[in-house]
């Protein structure tokens, strides 16, 4: 136990005390308890009972080099005793964040030259928002301001990027605003209907031309897209789609905008998933793996093209955060990023753990009667559930049925995710072949049971 006077009960009680947890009915939580998670080590952790978990979603999505890192402690410790804090406002920097952005962009593609760090991804996305709009007024194109995003996109929790993304049901609990507008998510598992899905990601990615077509591309600023898409069910576009949708950004005149907040830092065995998918844009919105989830840290990354209109053109910029590029954070992203280099976690990912995963769902799922579809790539993956393989069928009641399967993997000791009707998975990119295998055989078992 992390306090031996306290109990699992007492942290459960006082916690239904004081806290409305994110995206859960809190009245039945409170009843159920949430299960009190103390300590952690490579991919597992133990909660306050001593029961052991597989975590296969690394945190959430963010624990890229697992838990336990004792470099990346000292690291924030040297930080915080040299320089716990100064800022990047007015007429000052410092050290740890410049050695950060030297770091970041010796790894990004060279086109990309600028950085606005952020405490996380939905404050990314917010900076997005205004440095797009930002870049078009300079421009001389004020009216060039909707944002399209995708319905079932996620883009964090805050206005702007709720609005942004297209949770259907966070837009109805006030979270929509003016300019901004959503095409179509490319699942062709589920709306890919006759069309192969060469044809029916072209298809899907056209809908973002009709859009912009509709808007006047004009009144359009950018189309912005997690490379793959996370919390709306590990969704991999087919192979036509980034093509075209780089395609019709360019034809129009609209920034092409990845939300690297999961893809980035080395999940798909690129440095970041847009490589992976082999499109180039305009910004890059980064968090999460950036410093592994010890501190929270995100981005907003600018291709050379933005930053010069921002900073040769455009004077003042009314923008700033408190804690943006924070010493200790900063600090704690540069011994991440040294470490998935240096260590070779990346290429590892990309050589040997990441087919290794694929390779053993494709294996073991593949004739599953529960399992219609596997995607994935690197380390992340998706089972999409199915009543009946050859038509691609769903079950009526899919969301219980991956929520049943997500439950007794809990109870088997097993993190994964439940989103629709897809089971997802993302483990720590330090993940052994033994890590992975557990990852695989516990998924059976819960998915076994769940039948
Ligand atoms: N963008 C994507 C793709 C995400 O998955 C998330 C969080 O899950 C966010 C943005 C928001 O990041 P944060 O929770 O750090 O605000």
């Amino acid at each position: 136990p992390q306090n031996p006077t306290r109990t699992t009960r007492d942290y459960q009680a006082l916690d239904a005390a004081h806290h409305i947890h994110a995206f859960v009915d809190q009245k039945a939580l409170n009843a159920e308890g949430p299960r009190v998670m103390v300590r952690g080590e490579g991919l597992h952790l133990w909660d306050n009972e001593g029961k052991r978990y597989l975590d296969g979603m690394s945190g959430l999505w963010c624990t890229n080099l697992g838990y336990g890192r004792k470099d990346l402690a000292a690291a924030a410790t040297r930080q915080l005793e040299r320089l716990p804090y100064y800022n990047m406002f007015f007429h000052t920097t410092h050290p740890a964040v410049v050695e950060l952005s030297e770091l970041l962009f010796s790894l990004l593609p060279s086109h990309y030259s600028h950085a606005i760090y952020t405490n996380s991804g939905s404050e990314a996305n917010e900076v997005l928002i205004r440095t797009v709009r930002r870049y078009w007024q300079i421009l001389g194109k004020p009216q060039k301001k909707v944002m399209i995003g995708r319905w079932n996109g996620y883009h964090g929790s805050t206005l702007g990027s709720t609005a942004l993304g297209g949770m259907g049901f966070m837009h109805e609990m006030g979270g929509m605003l003016p300019d901004f507008a959503h095409i179509g998510e490319p699942y062709w598992y589920v709306q890919g209907g006759e069309l192969t899905e060469e044809e029916f990601g072209l298809k899907a990615a056209r809908e973002l031309e009709a859009k912009i077509l509709e808007l006047g591309a004009d009144n359009v600023a950018a189309f912005v897209a997690e490379p793959f898409q996370g919390a709306g069910g590990m969704i991999f576009p087919p192979a036509s789609y980034w093509a075209e949708i780089q395609r019709i950004c360019r034809q129009y005149d609209v920034l092409l905008c990845a939300d690297e907040v999961i893809g980035g830092f080395g999940r798909t065995g690129e440095w970041f998933a847009h490589q992976h998918f082999g499109f180039q844009p305009d910004t890059l919105t980064i968090a999460k793996g950036l410093t592994s989830g010890y501190i929270p840290m995100g981005g907003l990354v600018l291709s050379k093209r933005m930053a010069e209109v921002l900073v040769e053109q455009g004077g003042v910029f009314a923008h700033g955060l408190t804690y943006s590029g924070h010493p200790v954070a900063a600090a704690v992203a540069i011994a991440n990023i040294k470490a998935l280099r240096d260590e070779g976690v990346v290429s590892q990912v990309k050589n040997d753990s990441g087919p290794y995963l694929q390779q053993c769902l494709r294996q073991v799922f593949e004739g599953h009667p529960l399992v219609g579809e596997i995607q994935g790539t690197g380390l992340v993956a998706a089972l999409q559930l199915c009543e009946d393989k050859p038509s691609r069928k769903r079950f009526a009641n899919e969301t219980d049925i991956t929520w049943r399967c997500r439950t007794i993997g809990f109870e088997e000791g097993l993190i994964i995710r439940a989103t629709g009707g897809r089971m997802i998975m993302a483990p720590a990119l330090v993940a052994t072949r033994g890590d992975i295998e557990e990852l695989v055989s516990k998924t059976k078992l819960a998915l076994d049971r769940t039948a």
